[in-house]
């Protein structure tokens, strides 16, 4: 029989809680990286599309296919002063209608978010980039930066999705267009009351003072968040410790994720990232209760 309590080893488990399908922006179908996250010693994964949780049947069904147990997913993305934060989702029911509206509601700018960014490419030279993005687009309500800048280097205007993000698409240059995502408190809401944990999704990654950092965690603690993304494909591991710290001071725990999009784009593989500090407390441990478990081998 499986058990709630939390072992001292849980620490160890090879559990890996944030990748993208091509439901939102990977390159992979949910089948394939649940194949792939199984070849690489996944023992539990998440699924966590941004703003979406149209894949969630099929990766469910695949990891268990693949050997491997299964925590519904997505990544919300938000608003907050001024900048945008992401928000994972994890653990809640994948049929419920609020969490499904809210992320509906989520994707509705981004038609013509993308028609600006586009807008912005031409007048600096770049025409055509709408069709052009598109082409890598397999969710049409789901159309994001990173299919742009899988464009830009198809044309050659980059050599790699990171000179894109360093040269267009983000504050101060061609193709930034700010955006109103949904509110941290919806955000929180909608995932926990459809029975999930609301998770702070790689830290580092924003450019926050440390008064808007404090901000950021203290909100979402007030609004019932539960845990923070310290090992993941975004972070250092200087700053797997910065935020084991902030996990601890805070109260929250500490989930692992490579943030794997695709295999030509990702420099962190699924489920190969060093385990959670054992001084922390996995939020598989306060999720157990959610986890799909893959049939029992007889
Ligand atoms: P969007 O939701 O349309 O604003 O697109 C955000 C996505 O762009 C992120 O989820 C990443 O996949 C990608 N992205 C953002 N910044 C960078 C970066 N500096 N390098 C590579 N990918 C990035
Ligand atoms: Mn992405
Ligand atoms: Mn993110
Ligand atoms: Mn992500």
């Amino acid at each position: 029989m499986s058990t709630t309590t939390p072992t001292p080893s849980s620490s160890q488990l090879n559990a890996d809680l944030h990748c993208h399908s091509v439901v939102s922006d990977g390159t992979l179908t949910p089948e394939v990286l649940a194949e792939r996250a199984s070849a690489n010693g996944v023992q539990l994964w998440a699924l966590t599309d941004h703003d979406e949780i149209g894949g969630q049947h099929r990766a469910r069904a695949a990891a268990h296919a693949n050997g491997m147990d299964y925590l519904t997913g997505t990544e919300i993305s938000v608003t907050f002063a001024d900048n945008t934060v992401h928000i994972v989702g994890l653990g809640f029911d994948p049929d419920d209608e609020q969490l499904a509206r809210g992320l509906s509601l989520t994707r509705g700018g981004r038609g013509a978010r993308a028609q600006e960014i586009s807008r912005q490419l031409e007048e600096a030279g770049i025409p055509g980039a709408y069709e052009g993005a598109l082409k890598y687009v397999g969710n049409p309500e789901l159309i994001s930066r990173t299919h742009f800048a899988r464009y830009l280097v198809e044309i050659g205007a980059c050599r790699d999705t990171s000179e894109v993000f360093r040269r267009f698409l983000t504050e101060g240059h061609p193709g930034f267009v700010p955006h109103q995502w949904a509110t941290l408190g919806n955000a929180v809401r909608w995932i926990r009351e459809a029975g999930g944990m609301a998770v702070i999704a790689h830290p580092a990654r924003y450019r926050f003072t440390a008064n808007e950092e404090f901000a950021l965690f203290s909100e979402f603690k007030k609004h019932g968040g539960e845990g923070v993304e310290v090992v993941t494909g975004s972070h250092t591991p200087a700053e797997y410790g910065t935020y084991a710290d902030m996990a601890l001071e805070f109260g929250l725990a500490a989930s692992r994720g490579s943030d794997f999009h695709s295999p030509e784009e990702s420099h962190t593989d699924l489920g190969q990232l060093p385990p959670l500090p054992e001084r922390l407390t996995p939020v598989w441990d306060l999720l157990a209760h959610r986890i799909q478990r893959r049939a029992a081998l007889t």
